[in-house]
């Protein structure tokens, strides 16, 4: 089966791990601070908190952000379940802003609008978890003027888009976000075995970011309320959790980090082929967005269903049947039974269920050569044209 998504794992980063295990620190230690560094540096951001994975990075942004019961957390329904249940983990109240039929990404005029509306009910958003689907980001500028305006915080969700630029710097350099997350689970661009990371130019919020990952725990004398009782002594000044990422976790990741122009360029290589590859077919193929250079995290194709002789799910299984590991991304959030329970129902966000009932991930990780890339290309070609001309 050819993966959609797969790792690289080479023996410098075996050799990087085995270091460590050998050594006198596992978990969080010297080399956990050097992959903060050395992640921080890359993006040009002020502070870099790693994680036990980017889920535990969104919920203790959303806190660090001061989200809470009577708050709105509102994100995009095209993106993985975490982007909105980190909402709830925190008593907030979640809602949805549709996604642009082109870019896939949170539309910013469907949320000026929203805000708008909102505004006048008194139900403004605390946070906006921008993500950057398939690893572009969205339209930051506008997010960020709307931000200003209303007065949320911008937690970009940039798990897909580790290496990706927005508007000429590095996501993550918080021109236009608070903080911003990435994930390193095996199948997104780098990948420390489960991890994440929040990055952020505030101090106060990457002091409070670090006091969350462990316990709310404190061996700051000026955050203690009163005098140490000596040099064993900590306090614990809020709940916190266990989220620490392992030294060996971060050995890895540091050596990933070595590697991570080879797998964006071969990334944007495979995408440069299917782009061509694929232009004749009956497909909506990625559309760029402004000022933004994806990390291609994901190729997502869209199919002409409406005229196609196949349906997505018969090009899915064809797919499936010819050894060709497809999958689709997302299935929108606010359909999922959980969110269902809250109110949302079927039509709510309609940009976002056409898009799903359209939308095929092709495999794309930098190991893939282009003999695998042909054929993949051909399969898809084959299902969509067997009993149609191909349409154009
Ligand atoms: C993978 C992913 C997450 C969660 O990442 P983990 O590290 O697995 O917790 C969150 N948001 C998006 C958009 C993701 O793709």
């Amino acid at each position: 089966m050819i993966p959609y998504g797969r790792q690289s794992v080479d023996q410098a980063d075996i050799d990087a791990v085995v270091e460590v295990l050998t050594s006198d620190w596992l978990t969080q230690g010297p080399t956990l601070e050097r992959f903060e560094a050395a992640l921080a540096e890359r993006c040009e951001a002020g502070f870099a908190v790693a994680v036990c994975n980017a889920t535990a990075a969104l919920h203790i942004a959303c806190l660090a952000a001061g989200l809470g019961q009577n708050d709105w957390l509102w994100t995009s329904p095209n993106t993985f379940l975490a982007s909105a249940n980190c909402g709830r983990y925190c008593g907030a109240d979640v809602d949805f802003v549709d996604i642009d039929p082109l870019t896939w990404n949170l539309d910013t005029d469907a949320l000026a609008r929203k805000l708008e509306a909102a505004e006048s009910t008194g139900t403004l958003p605390k946070v906006l978890v921008a993500v950057a689907f398939s690893g572009q980001s969205c339209d930051m500028r506008a997010i960020g003027e709307l931000a200003r305006r209303y007065g949320f915080v911008v937690i970009e969700d940039a798990s897909h888009a580790v290496g990706a630029h927005y508007a000429g710097r590095p996501v993550g350099c918080g021109e236009f976000a608070d903080m911003t997350v990435f994930s390193f689970h095996p199948v997104k661009i780098v990948t420390t075995g489960e991890g994440g990371m929040v990055l952020t130019n505030r101090p106060e919020l990457a002091e409070h970011l670090r006091r969350l990952r462990s316990h709310g725990m404190t061996r700051d004398p000026a955050q203690m309320d009163e005098p140490s009782h000596g040099p064993w002594y900590y306090q614990q000044v809020e709940l916190g959790f266990n989220y620490r990422m392992t030294d060996m976790q971060a050995a890895l990741g540091l050596s990933q980090l070595n590697k991570l122009d080879g797998f964006l360029a071969r990334r944007r290589e495979l995408v440069a082929r299917y782009q061509t590859l694929l232009a004749d077919l009956p497909l909506v193929l990625p559309t760029a967005q402004a000022e933004a250079e994806s990390a291609w995290h994901l190729y997502v194709v869209r199919l002409h269903t409406d005229v196609l002789p196949v349906s997505h799910r018969q090009v899915f299984e064809g797919l499936r049947a010819a050894g060709i590991g497809v999958n689709v991304h997302y299935i929108p959030v606010h359909l999922q039974p959980y969110y269902r329970d809250l109110g949302f129902k079927p039509g709510d966000f309609p940009e976002s269920e056409a898009y799903y009932a359209q939308a095929i991930s092709l495999p794309l990780y930098p190991a893939m050569t282009d003999a695998q890339q042909d054929y993949v290309v051909d399969q898809l070609g084959r299902l969509l044209c067997k009993t149609s001309p191909a349409v154009s």
